[in-house]
């Protein structure tokens, strides 16, 4: 399967749920009225799209219909495609120009980040890249054999010390070793503790100032992931965390078992992050960069 297909496919409950409702009214309106559009708004915002985003995405359309002077519901739906790709933006790229670059990985606890980082290091590694992979999720034993695992699976390296062993030590091993293989980018798993918001951010800074220190001047990338499942909670989360670190990007796990994929919308709309990777599936190569066209046409199918 290709990378659209397997989007379409990941895509298909919220495709379903949704887009499935936007065909039939498309279908069932033989001219273009206030009646259509508050249907439209109403399909909008019971799927998790958001009140606020649905707001500016009905704004732009009826500015659209009476600019380009839309009188047929098809063409309402093509305007409504081009004004939902153009509200998530181009996919940003990551930055990682420097060797050794590093990606903080940070999210609650069962959102996927373990998943996808060996999942973005198998992306990177694809790339030509040499990754490596730091277990400072130190919590618990059982979180660093899980990305051990992963680590052999994808053929990357694992930097892990002990469970209950200082995160940012481990960070520190990790940039060493990087720096003596020459590694391209290291991934920096981390522990979910969104219940302590002060020992979050005390323990991201002092990974920030590790970083600081043995790499001065390299690219970061801090990638808050989020479970889209979890619908406008994600939102929340978001929000949460965008307070405790300087995010440079999202990464939204699980759309595949969720007809709430409306959220990429809400989250873009009331937090300004471009997402960067999403998730449809838990196999490894079960990540992508994020493309709005390719999602929006994905779920317009
Ligand atoms: P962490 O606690 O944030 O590190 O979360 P994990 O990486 O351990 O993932 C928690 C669960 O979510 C695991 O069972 C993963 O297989 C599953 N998971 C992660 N990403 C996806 C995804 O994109 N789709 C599906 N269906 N499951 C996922
Ligand atoms: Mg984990």
């Amino acid at each position: 399967m290709g990378f659209f297909e397997k989007l379409k496919a990941g895509l298909a409950k919220t495709k379903n749920a949704v887009f499935g409702r936007l065909d039939a009214l498309f279908r069932g309106f033989s001219s273009v009225d206030e009646e259509l559009l508050e249907e439209l708004e109403e399909i909008l915002i019971t799927s998790d799209v958001g009140v606020n985003a649905t707001e500016s995405i009905l704004d732009s359309l009826r500015a659209r219909i009476k600019q380009d002077k839309i009188t047929e519901p098809e063409q309402v739906k093509d305007a409504l495609r081009e004004i939902l790709t153009e509200m998530i933006g181009e996919g940003e790229p990551l930055r990682l120009d420097t060797t050794p670059s590093v990606i903080l990985v940070i999210g609650v606890n069962g959102v996927g980040k373990t998943t996808s980082i060996a999942k973005i290091a198998n992306v990177l590694k694809g790339e030509g890249k040499q990754v490596l992979l730091a277990a400072a999720d130190t919590f618990r034993a059982a979180a660093i054999d899980q990305l051990g695992i992963w680590a052999e699976r994808v053929g990357v390296e694992l930097i892990r010390h002990d469970e209950g062993s200082d995160p940012a030590a481990v960070v520190f091993d990790a940039l060493n070793a990087a720096k003596k293989r020459n590694a391209d980018v290291v991934i920096v798993d981390t522990a979910g503790r969104l219940h302590n918001k002060k020992n979050l951010m005390d323990e991201l800074a002092k990974i920030d100032r590790v970083i600081d220190r043995e790499l001065p001047g390299a690219c970061r990338e801090t990638l808050l992931v989020l479970d889209a499942t979890t619908g406008q909670n994600a939102v929340l989360q978001a929000k949460e965390f965008k307070h405790a670190a300087a995010l440079t990007g999202l990464v939204l796990t699980k759309l595949d078992g969720t007809a709430k994929g409306g959220i990429v919308f809400s989250i873009r709309d009331e937090l300004g992050i471009p997402v960067k990777f999403i998730g449809v599936g838990e196999k490894v190569d079960d990540l992508q960069y994020f493309n709005a066209g390719d999602f929006v046409s994905a779920l317009f199918g």
